[in-house]
């Protein structure tokens, strides 16, 4: 919005000149309707360099200009889209052999089994779309990918079977009754979780969370939850802390409140779902009609463009939209101390029924505490794809997937997860569970310690940097640094335009 109404009073500036008449009016019916920036003059000059000669392609785009984005993961794909709405020609290259980044999906059968009998859908890591995130209802055509979803609320798993379960009883009053007998949260935290939401909906736009944190850090989310909201400690340590520690597989103590309180919110409003074909539709959806170039892995960046192998590539602006670690080899001046969150995600094939019925998540509410609890491996929780989306499994199977937080240890392997998920549900043998695949995640996104959140795009050494370690952890962070990105190239190509006008 900030960037828009500053283009609004660029132009409303250019026409009190009365020297653009034609330039102006082409543009500004689209920016009041909040639209891409088509410009369609046909004497357009290349605005920032010279028309390309190595690229490939002719460069008599409306802007005769090309921009390079490095990474196709959601950051990389929503820049590419909004500048090739605008008109721009816009290569992407993508290191690894399909579009996604961390949202991939995996086709994979049983080991020993024909593909015939079906195939069970992986997602790289356990995932889930957040529907209500602004930037996925701006950027995706949820009707065309299946979605299905989980029911709003958890199964609380206590050790030796005992599950409780909890849920919105605003959104999901059927199981209001289980929910107020689970012993889980008393009067005053209801009323106390009642007027955030109520705040949140009436008074608060999606991003007031964490806008209000960009001149100071946030309190971390355990402090936040005890003591500025005064929620019990039971409702934090079984339900609240294995939620959000699950979300971003961190402890609760390093995680800022303004992510809780916008994630919060955003699960309030919406649905949390699966797509049919897996979280990789997502990607193949925003890859739609963009030029991108797979297992092209770019070794140089350059304001100027781009080295892949030997060849290098003149473009005239380059997106780095790749993750924080390789972003870092490409630019020592980007963070150095996040090492990032790390987690695995051990997927099980099992035969039908799976041990709960209901669309819910089961996370882990046995208390786990202690000086090294921070750096301890822990299951987290166990979700069942199959029984939200049934694409995930064959007929006859269901799927179950086992987050794990904190990095790969020896002594932490298969038997390790198999014995603390008997524990959780109370079964002996898990014989029959069989071990599909198990996704180790070296970064799994960046630490989430409260921090002052960038507000703007950041440029580097003349380069565009956008990606998940621009702003907060989430889907829908990615997405919004791939349109900055795009908006703050669109904006240097627009003024140097305006320079040779
Ligand atoms: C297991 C897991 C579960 C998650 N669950 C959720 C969730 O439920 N909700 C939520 O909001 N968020 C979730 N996230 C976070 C979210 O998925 C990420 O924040 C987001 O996908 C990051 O997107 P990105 O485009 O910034 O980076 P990436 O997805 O990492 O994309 C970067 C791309 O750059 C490419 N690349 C790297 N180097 C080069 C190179 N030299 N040349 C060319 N290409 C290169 C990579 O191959 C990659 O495709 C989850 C993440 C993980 C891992």
């Amino acid at each position: 919005m900030r960037c828009k109404s500053r283009w609004l009073w660029i132009l409303s500036w250019l026409q009190s000149l009365v020297v653009f008449p034609l330039y102006v009016w082409t543009i500004s019916p689209q920016l009041q309707r909040g639209r891409s920036i088509a410009i369609t003059r046909g004497a357009s000059k290349p605005s920032m360099r010279s028309p390309l000669k190595t690229s490939g392609k002719s460069s008599n785009t409306p802007r005769g200009c090309c921009v390079a984005v490095v990474g196709a993961g959601v950051a990389g794909l929503v820049c590419a889209r909004r500048l090739r709405q605008a008109g721009i020609q816009v290569e992407v290259f993508e290191a690894s052999d399909a579009v996604g980044g961390r949202v991939r999906t995996d086709t994979v059968e049983l080991p020993g089994n024909a593909k015939e009998e079906g195939t069970f859908l992986l997602d790289r890591g356990f995932q889930i779309l957040i529907e209500a995130y602004p930037q996925v209802k701006r950027q995706l055509d949820l009707k065309r990918l299946g979605l299905r979803s989980f029911a709003p609320g958890a199964f609380l798993a206590f050790g030796k079977g005992e599950l409780r379960m909890v849920s919105d009883p605003i959104r999901s009053p059927k199981y209001i009754l289980r929910t107020i007998t689970s012993g889980i949260a008393s009067i005053k935290d209801l009323l106390i979780l009642l007027l955030l939401r109520f705040k949140q909906v009436f008074f608060e736009g999606p991003y007031t969370a964490l806008e209000e944190c960009q001149g100071t850090p946030p309190p971390n989310t355990e402090s936040f939850m005890l003591g500025k909201l005064g929620l019990s400690t039971v409702l934090v340590d079984r339900f609240l802390r294995p939620f959000f520690e699950a979300i971003y597989v961190t402890p609760l103590a390093q995680q800022s409140s303004a992510c809780f309180r916008f994630v919060l919110r955003m699960l309030a409003e919406g649905r949390t779902s699966l797509p049919e074909r897996g979280m990789q539709a997502v990607a193949d959806q925003l890859a739609e009609d963009l030029l991108v170039r797979l297992c092209s892995p770019i070794v140089e960046v350059r304001p100027t463009g781009v080295r892949i192998d030997a060849e290098w590539k003149d473009f005239d602006a380059v997106v780095l939209a790749v993750d924080l670690p390789a972003a870092r080899a490409f630019l020592p001046e980007l963070d150095q101390t996040d090492e990032g969150t790390r987690s695995s995600t051990w997927y099980f094939a099992l035969p039908s029924p799976p041990p709960v019925s209901e669309p819910l998540i089961v996370l882990n509410s046995t208390l786990q505490t202690g000086p090294d609890e921070a750096d301890l491996p822990r299951l987290v929780n166990v979700a069942f794809p199959s029984l939200v989306q049934p694409s995930y499994a064959p007929k006859g199977w269901d799927l179950a997937a086992v987050t794990v937080r904190g990095p790969e240890k020896l002594g932490f392997g298969e038997s390790w997860v198999r014995h603390e998920l008997g524990c959780l549900f109370g079964i002996g043998s898990l014989d029959a569970w069989r071990l599909l695949r198990v996704y180790h995640l070296d970064f799994h996104q960046p630490a989430q310690w409260p921090r002052t959140l960038q507000p703007r795009v950041p440029v580097a050494s003349g380069i565009y940097v956008c990606g998940d370690h621009c702003a907060e952890p989430t889907l829908d962070s990615a997405m919004r640094s791939g349109q900055r990105a795009a908006e703050a190239v669109l904006e240097a190509i627009f003024v140097a335009d305006l320079r040779r006008v």
